[in-house]
């Protein structure tokens, strides 16, 4: 019998208008796995379609993100309820439309890298992680030199995304567009998708850049002059 591969309902299929930004944030998702940044079914990842009323682009929760079709995205409100596509909204939802409305974001990228993972369990003691003097920071929107620091925000996990999200609220508007999650990994943010990812690139640059240099001080203190 010969397989046959049955067309997306019309009601699943991304609307012209949409198209664009479901192509453009599936692309996205499927770099980030390729990086090694959301292996299994980790990390979650959105975009803004419109802000009045606001509606969200993502992916559906528990899939694996590496090669999402453009079409299986789900449309999530402001509430978090999915309005548009089959699916379920993550329970992550909440922290991403916490960032959306109060760091007006166009896009919210979270990854389950080991960089983050480590030092965000490594970090929480104090509350936030300093990241200093590096070229890559310039990276960063607002940063014009590399001498500099920037704190990222560190808060414990909590599977109760509401209460998770009323804590991070106070800490986003000075927070280096993007915050850790201990022992969870880092959601970053840019006004635009092409930022978010520049924002989440760098960020995980300094991050594994951080622990190299947090080992290599331990195993080879720097020479004194
Ligand atoms: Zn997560």
């Amino acid at each position: 019998m010969m397989g046959s591969v049955l067309p997306p309902r019309v009601d699943d299929a991304p609307q012209p208008a949409i198209a664009p930004a479901a192509r453009a944030l599936t692309e996205a998702m499927a770099a980030i796995y390729g990086r090694g940044w959301c292996d299994g079914t980790g990390g979650n990842f959105s975009c803004v379609l419109q802000q009045e009323p606001l509606r969200l682009l993502m992916a559906p929760s528990g899939v694996h993100k590496g090669a999402v079709a453009p079409e299986a995205l789900i449309e999530v409100d402001g509430q978090g309820t999915v309005v548009r596509g089959s699916g379920k909204a993550s329970a992550e939802t909440a922290l991403h439309l916490a960032i959306v409305k109060q760091c007006q974001a166009g896009a919210v990228l979270h990854t389950h890298s080991q960089a983050g993972t480590l030092l965000s369990q490594w970090g929480l003691a104090q509350g936030h992680l300093e990241l200093r003097d590096l070229e890559m920071l310039k990276g960063l929107s607002g940063i014009t030199t590399h001498a500099c620091s920037v704190q990222l925000p560190v808060l414990a996990n909590d599977q109760n995304l509401q209460r998770l999200s009323s804590l991070a609220a106070p800490l986003l508007p000075q927070a280096p567009q993007g915050l850790l999650i201990a022992g969870h990994g880092l959601y970053a943010w840019g006004d635009t998708l092409p930022n978010a990812m520049r924002h989440l690139e760098i960020l995980e640059f300094l991050l594994e850049q951080h622990w190299r240099q947090l080992l290599l001080r331990a195993v080879a203190p720097p020479p004194c002059t």
